[in-house]
């Protein structure tokens, strides 16, 4: 009988299967070529056509250390209690580094953290209650029998849904870390509340660290440390501007806190670098808003009144809006490049209603692409693949012990791409185990272009040709068991069955 599993055949049998072992198995140069100072693309960008590099700031041009985290959740949790008056014993939770990524969803109801797909499938086992792990029975059980969520509780396109609302931003990581302090403190202390309410507080509470300045006056306080690379974006800017390329600078930030930052990255002439520089400019409404206008910030940091009729070189405007930039400006289409690393509030609108290209920032590139260069990480990846690709070739056979086998590798598989790669909790913030996060396909459809850190433009000519890779669509690829080593495992794979049978 057929009493071997997947690992078996591999190997153990290495000549029924003539599948190379060693480091072999993973595709020559398929993990050496990733890079984390690299710049990846999602569609073509020329940087010779570029005359024009428009930035966001907050997490932009200034990147900020892990600390700050630590400090809005703290300053938050002080001001849940507080001012909101929820119990004591919440400020017994220290912040968690580690625990939420970038992207996940939020059940505001049910007071559930998850990770969703690009199919707007939760992904089994990456669904927490406070800081446990929901089992999967009662995700399903919670969601009628499916692990789908409709468009109609989503996010929507910007991440905002009545029910489920997606966590964008890097600021927003705080905010779920106390969402699961708070639910964990009530739900083990068995203590009934409001969910909805919980979830609106918090809300409140990190905007408040926020409105209230706490957290422009823990930066300028202390540059050095919360602000990280802050020489390579100076070099990126010289670099830019001797290249005679245009600079504007379109932040949500006040003056006095981007002026202090880019003092201290890039010196006390910063402002001469920029043609255009607009502050509290109430992104993503900017970039839809027809009507308010732009208004000028004088020297006192006192706006005028004055009506704006040009956006000059050297003066400092607030608010105002898309329409008006480009008019005033002339600046459209292909040759301005914008970098931001919000995908909704920086880069959605620019990409879909204005045509400028877009540069998304992803500081997890860093950390990712490091666990996909690994050894660990190859195998696990080709054997998902092999494994995959012998299911699809088992499946003809209809007779129970090849269905045993054939429900015995479903368990492997699932099991095949663990998650602890990554975040223990989460995973990678681009993938689930089989597909694209949703996260992911925002990110693909919104940024021409993905990198890391703005230091990675560092590394590319100002005429640098950006090509997307030409990956395979599903039609045009080879089936798994070709893909790996052109059929030998699934030929000999089905002489092995033959004589079995
Ligand atoms: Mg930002």
């Amino acid at each position: 009988g057929l009493k071997v599993n997947s690992h078996f055949i591999f190997y153990q049998n290495p000549t029924v299967i003539s599948f190379p072992s060693g480091p072999e198995l993973i595709p020559p140069g398929a993990c050496k070529s990733l890079n984390s100072s690299a710049i990846y693309a999602n569609n073509e960008v020329n940087l010779a056509e570029v005359d024009i590099y428009g930035f966001d700031y907050d997490y932009t041009l200034a990147l900020y250390s892990n600390t700050l985290n630590k400090m809005i959740f703290d300053k938050a949790k002080t001001f849940l209690i507080e001012h909101f008056k929820y119990p004591e014993g919440i400020a017994k939770y220290d912040y968690i580094p580690n625990f939420a990524v970038r992207g996940l969803h939020y059940d505001i109801q049910k007071g559930l953290l998850m990770k969703v797909d690009a199919f707007h499938y939760i992904q089994p086992g990456t669904v927490y209650r406070g800081l446990s792990p929901v089992p999967d029975e009662e995700v399903l059980e919670l969601h009628g029998g499916t692990y789908h969520i409709p468009l109609t509780e989503d996010s929507g396109f910007y991440g905002k849904g009545p029910k489920v609302k997606q966590f964008m931003d890097i600021f927003s990581i705080p905010e779920m870390t106390l969402l699961a302090v708070a639910n964990d403190f009530f739900i083990t202390n068995d203590i009934e509340y409001d969910p909805v309410h919980l979830f609106k507080d918090i809300s409140e509470a990190i905007g408040m660290v926020h409105l209230k300045g706490f957290m422009y006056k823990w930066v300028m306080q202390d540059l050095d440390k919360l602000i990280q690379r802050g020489e390579e974006t100076d070099a990126v800017l010289h670099r830019l501007v001797s290249n005679g390329k245009k600079l504007f600078l379109i932040t949500n930030s006040p003056f006095s806190f981007v002026d202090k930052g880019m003092k201290h990255m890039v010196g006390k002439n910063w402002r001469e670098f920029f043609d255009v520089v607009i502050v509290q400019a109430d992104k993503p409404h900017f970039f839809t808003d027809c009507i308010k206008p732009f208004r000028r910030l004088d020297d006192n940091g006192d706006l005028r009144w004055e009506k704006i009729k040009s956006l000059d070189k050297g003066q400092i405007y607030k608010q105002g809006n898309l329409f008006d930039f480009l008019r005033l400006t002339g600046w459209r289409g292909s040759k301005v490049l914008y970098f931001g690393d919000h995908l909704y509030s920086d880069l959605a609108d620019l990409m879909l209603r204005h045509g400028w290209r877009t540069a998304a920032i992803v500081p997890e590139l860093e950390q990712e692409t490091k666990v996909v260069s690994t050894y660990r990480y190859a195998l696990s990846l080709t054997w998902l693949q092999a494994l995959t690709g012998l299911m699809e070739q088992l499946q003809i056979h209809r007779d129970q012990e090849s269905k045993e086998v054939f429900r015995e590798w479903q368990e492997e598989r699932e099991e095949a791409m663990i998650k602890n790669f990554f975040n223990p909790q989460f995973g990678s913030i681009f993938r689930t185990c089989h597909n694209p996060t949703y996260f992911s396909r925002r990110l693909s459809r919104f940024s021409d272009i993905y990198m890391a850190s703005l230091s990675c433009l560092l590394n590319y000519d100002p005429t640098y040709n950006f090509f997307p890779r030409r990956t395979p669509l599903q039609h045009e690829a080879p089936l798994w068991m070709d893909q790996l080593c052109t059929g030998c495992v699934k030929t000999s794979y089905m002489e092995e069955m033959s004589h079995i049978r």
